[in-house]
């Protein structure tokens, strides 16, 4: 009923773009029917877990077939090429590294353009340029499909546990299809506007996130040097007004706290080379539209920096350890 409901209101909206009503009723009326999955890795392999956990079949696939094992033996079909999930679902959720990815699992030779459904949705969760989110939201829109964004903040905990926050952009008129999925994966579905405004909230997000970190790291780092101790201080930064994120939830100094990266020698969690791809996506967009971010620049000449000395696959909060070894500590 919601379904029809929608396809009416975007007939009364006139809605000009990529799919018309009845697609779109048909679409979202096979509620519980499969849903495609493509990017198998540390956030995607328990995003697709969550919606099967919600009761959808999940048909999926990822180049490296040792991270499709797990879903397999939850019972989700594992497909050769995103061609053939295409081929099965009308509603395909993408969580791929970065904007290369995504171009070829969209419209390279097995991509999902070669053989999508009309009406289908598709869903992109990777944190990519907004500029590619919307080339490949035209190029579907050619093909009677509906392209949204819908990248996420939260890391694999949050992917675990279904409470990522989704940032999502593209035709309103299609956000509660897109919605039910992702709250199957998420505590937080926030609707930004058109194709692309996912990502740049994404972004944003990200660069705040990389400055922060960098901050308390060298906090930190100065405060040990002064003879504080590390626990002292972050519980006095958590009670002051430098009290921060990464101050609180994620302290990058080994001891601070349990549960975190930096507790386990950097392993797991956002990795540097994510990090540092996130801030070229900043640097992009801020070249493009005139605007000064001196500190994120600098934040993503200290990631690059990082990823050339040996910390690319570890969690970005080790930036900490990056700093006391540039001081030979
Ligand atoms: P990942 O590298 O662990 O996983 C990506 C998966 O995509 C891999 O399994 C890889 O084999 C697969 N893949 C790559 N190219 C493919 C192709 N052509 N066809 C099919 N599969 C392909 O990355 P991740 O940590 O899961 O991150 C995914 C996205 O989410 C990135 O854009 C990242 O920036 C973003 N993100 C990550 C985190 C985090 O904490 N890891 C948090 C928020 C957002």
């Amino acid at each position: 009923m919601a379904a029809l409901l929608r396809g009416s209101r975007c007939l009364a909206e006139k809605c000009h773009n990529h799919v018309n009503a009845a697609q779109v009723s048909v679409r979202s009326m096979a509620s519980k029917t499969q849903v495609g999955f493509i990017g198998l890795g540390n956030m995607g392999n328990p995003m697709a877990k969550n919606l099967m956990k919600h009761g959808y079949p999940v048909i999926a696939s990822d180049v490296f077939p040792e991270s499709c094992k797990e879903l397999r033996e939850l019972g989700a079909q594992i497909l050769d090429s995103p061609a053939d999930v295409a081929d099965k679902a009308d509603r395909i959720v993408t969580m791929l590294p970065s904007s290369p990815n995504v171009i070829d699992v969209y419209t390279g030779p097995n991509g999902i353009l070669k053989r999508v459904k009309k009406g289908s949705l598709l869903i992109d969760s990777s944190t990519i340029d907004p500029a590619v989110s919307k080339e490949m939201a035209v190029a579907a829109e050619k093909l009677g499909a509906v392209f949204m964004d819908a990248p996420v903040s939260g890391g694999v905990g949050a992917s675990t546990s279904g409470k990522l926050t989704f940032m999502v952009g593209g035709p309103e008129e299609e956000f509660n299809a897109a919605k039910e999925l992702l709250s199957c994966m998420g505590a937080n579905v926030v609707y930004c506007g058109q194709v692309g405004t996912g990502q740049a909230a994404k972004i944003c997000n990200n660069m705040l996130l990389a400055i922060g970190m960098i901050g308390t790291a060298e906090t930190m780092n100065l405060g040990i040097r002064l003879g504080l101790d590390p626990k002292l201080l972050a519980k006095i930064l958590n009670m002051s007004s430098g009290r921060c994120w990464s101050s609180d939830t994620y302290n990058p100094v080994p001891g601070v706290m349990e549960g975190v990266p930096s507790a386990n020698n950097y392993q797991g969690g956002f990795g540097t080379t994510l990090m540092a791809k996130d801030l070229g996506l900043a640097q992009n967009t801020a070249t493009n539209t005139k605007t000064p971010v001196p500190l994120g620049s600098l934040a993503h000449q200290i990631y690059r920096m990082m990823c050339a000395r040996g910390y690319a696959s570890k969690d970005f909060s080790s930036v900490f350890q990056f700093l006391r070894e540039e001081e030979g500590q």
